[in-house]
Order: structure tokens, then C-alpha cells, then sequence
């Protein structure tokens, strides 16, 4: 009697740290997925005013006056808001455009896009999927293999440079 009760005791122990262990990955990921929201005057708040422009007013900034256009570093580009990784060096090219650009974001989780008829153009507008902070446009005249070219303001990203060699 003693000899069988010992192993159930043992397998439910097993299956409870399975569980817990499961459950708090989920929660991690979910975190990691939550949307960030905020109010105008919080943003307003946290962010230097020529990013604020760009994030929550859809603003653009001049071309060839950002700090990443010409940037050739390896590691990730972070959104400004909310530091959500969007989009890794190894996609970046040089459009010539003055603008950073990209052809592929990290995750396509990563990002929204929206449709933006301002200036009387119909063109597809970027967003963070975390913050909803406004990145820029996508256009369908990109490098392979995607054949789109996010083309994203300097001042709606920040910059985390790789620090192994691989
Ligand atoms: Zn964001």
C-alpha cells in the first residue's frame, strides 16, 4: 500500500511543476504580445517633442537628417515608444530615399499597417503593433525577397547594437 501511494504522490508533484512552469511561459509571452496604451498627455510626457511629432502626430521627419538613414551597425532597431524590437540591421538597405530603410520587420507581429490617405495619396502606413506609435510607410518597390520597402523615420526608432560577434 505504502510502496504504490509514494509514486502517484511523486507524479502529481511532476505534473503541478509542469504546469507552473507552463503557466508562467504563457504569462511571459502574453506580457511580451500586451498592448501598450497611453494617453496623448502621458506620451507627450515621456517622449522629446520632435518624437512625439513623428509617433503620435504621423509626422515625418526631413529626409537625409536622421540619425539612422546612413547607419550601418549590426543589431536591432527598437521603437521609440515603447521599445519594441521591429527591425533587425541584417534587413536594412539603402534605399537612397534619405529615410531608413528595411525589407522585412523582425516578426510580422511586430508592426501594423493602416491605410493613409493624407496628401492626397493612397499609401500604406506603418505602425508599432505595442504602442501603436506611427514608424512610417511600406511600399511595394523594395529589394527581394520581400519586394517592400519600410521606410521608417529615424526619430521613431531607437538603436540596440549586437554585442557578439555572430
Ligand atoms: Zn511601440
Amino acid at each position: 500500500m505504502f510502496k504504490v501511494k509514494i509514486p502517484s504522490v511523486f507524479f502529481h508533484f511532476i505534473f503541478l511543476i509542469t504546469g507552473f512552469f507552463l503557466a508562467s511561459l504563457f504569462a511571459k509571452e502574453k506580457k511580451m504580445n500586451q498592448k501598450i496604451i497611453k494617453t496623448d498627455e502621458e506620451w507627450k510626457q515621456i517622449l522629446s517633442p520632435p518624437v512625439y511629432q513623428i509617433l503620435r502626430k504621423k509626422g515625418t521627419e526631413r529626409a537625409f537628417t536622421g540619425k539612422y538613414y546612413n547607419h550601418k551597425e549590426k543589431g536591432v532597431y527598437i521603437c521609440a515608444g515603447c521599445g519594441n524590437e521591429l527591425f533587425h540591421s541584417s534587413a536594412k538597405f539603402d534605399s537612397g530615399t534619405g529615410w531608413p530603410s528595411f525589407y522585412q520587420p523582425i516578426a510580422e507581429d511586430r508592426i501594423e499597417t493602416e491605410t493613409d490617405r493624407s496628401f492626397f495619396m493612397i499609401r500604406t502606413e506603418v505602425h508599432c503593433a505595442r504602442c501603436g506609435g506611427h514608424l512610417g510607410h511600406v511600399f511595394p518597390d523594395g529589394p527581394l525577397p520581400t519586394g517592400l520597402r519600410y521606410c521608417i523615420n529615424s526619430l521613431s526608432l531607437d538603436f540596440r547594437k549586437e554585442t557578439n560577434d555572430k
